[in-house]
C-alpha cells in the first residue's frame, strides 16, 4: 500500500471514531511508524509502505481510537526547547506549562526545586537554560521518576539534577533560590468532565489531589517558605479559577510580592511569590 493511501485510510478511521484533529493525528502516527519526523512525511507519500511499518501504524491507530493520547502512543512530547519521553505514568507536558518555565527564568537562580516533576519537563528545561544551575526534583510516583531520569540522561543533565521519591518536601534538604511546581489541581467534580484522553489515560494522581483541587497547594504553601532562601521565589501553575485561593494561602505563610500571570489564552495560569528579605538571587543567571 502507498503511504498516501494509508494516510487517507487512517484519517477516515480516526474521523469515524470521532477523534478531533484526526488528520493531524493520523499524520503523526504514520510518520512515527515510518520513523520519520512528521514534517518529512509529505516527501514519502508516493512510497510503498513497508509491511512492518503498516502493522505498527494499524496498532497506533487502534490505540488512538481507544483515545490514548498521541504523545503516549509515540512516547514523546515537545516542550519548551526539547523533546520529552512521555508514558502512561507521567502527565503529558502541556503548552500552558511553558509559562511556568518563562516566569521561572525571569530572575537568576543557582538551586531550583521542582515538586511533582513528572516527565521532568519543567526542571530539565530550566537547567538546560541555565548551565551553572543545579536542581532537585521530587515525585511521589516512582515510575514517573524513572521517566524523568531517562529524560535527564537524554538531555545530558543527570549530573545537575537529583531525583527524590518523595511526598512534596519529604527528604528535601537545604535551601533553594527557586521552587517550581505544576501540581495536580483539578477538582474531583471536574474529573468527570475531562476528555477521555486525559481522564482514562493520564495518571489520576498527576491530575487531581481530590476534593476541592487545592490540597497540593496547601502542602506546597506550608513547606516552601522554609526551603527558600530569603528573597527566593516560588512559582506554581494553577487552574484558571484558583488564583485568589492560592495567593491567599501563600500570603498567610508570609510570602509577599504575589503576582498572577496569564497564559496565551488570557487565563490565570501561574502564581509567583517571594520569600521576603535577602539579596537578589543566585549567581547562575
Ligand atoms: N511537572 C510536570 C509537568 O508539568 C508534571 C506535573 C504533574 O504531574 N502534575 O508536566
Amino acid at each position: 500500500m502507498k503511504v498516501q493511501i494509508a494516510l487517507m485510510l487512517g484519517m477516515r478511521q480516526l474521523e469515524g471514531a470521532g477523534i478531533e484533529g484526526a488528520s493531524t493525528d493520523a499524520r503523526r502516527l504514520l510518520a512515527h511508524a515510518l520513523d520519520l519526523p512528521a514534517e518529512r512525511l509529505f516527501r514519502a507519500v508516493n512510497d510503498e509502505l513497508p509491511e512492518e511499518c503498516h502493522k505498527r501504524y494499524l496498532k497506533y491507530l487502534s490505540a488512538r481510537e481507544s483515545r490514548q493520547p498521541v504523545a503516549q502512543i509515540i512516547g514523546a512530547r515537545a516542550f519548551w526547547t526539547h523533546e520529552f519521553r512521555v508514558t502512561r505514568d507521567t502527565l503529558d507536558p502541556r503548552p500552558e506549562t511553558e509559562l511556568l518555565v518563562e516566569v521561572a527564568l525571569e530572575a537568576p537562580f543557582a538551586r531550583v526545586l521542582d515538586l511533582g516533576t513528572g516527565t521532568g519537563c519543567v526542571v530539565l528545561s530550566l537547567l538546560a537554560e541555565r548551565p551553572g544551575a543545579k536542581g532537585v526534583a521530587t515525585d511521589i510516583s516512582e515510575p514517573a521518576l524513572a521517566v524523568a531520569q531517562e529524560n535527564a540522561a537524554r538531555l545530558k543533565l543527570s549530573e545537575r539534577v537529583q531525583f527524590l521519591h518523595s511526598d512534596w518536601f519529604h527528604g528535601v534538604e537545604g535551601r533553594f533560590d527557586l521552587i517550581v511546581s505544576n501540581p495536580p489541581y483539578i477538582t474531583e467534580a471536574e474529573m468527570d468532565e475531562l476528555a477521555p484522553e486525559v481522564r482514562d489515560w493520564e495518571p489520576h494522581s498527576a491530575l487531581t489531589p481530590g476534593g476541592d483541587g487545592l490540597g497540593a497547594y496547601r502542602a506546597i504553601a506550608f513547606g516552601a517558605f522554609a526551603r527558600l532562601r530569603p528573597g527566593g521565589r516560588l512559582a506554581v501553575e494553577i487552574g484558571p479559577t484558583q488564583g485568589a485561593a492560592v495567593s491567599a494561602m501563600l500570603a498567610a505563610q508570609g510570602f509577599d510580592l504575589l503576582e498572577l500571570r496569564q497564559d496565551l489564552g488570557g487565563r490565570d495560569r501561574v502564581v509567583l511569590a517571594h520569600r521576603p528579605g535577602g539579596a537578589p538571587s543566585g549567581n547562575a543567571g
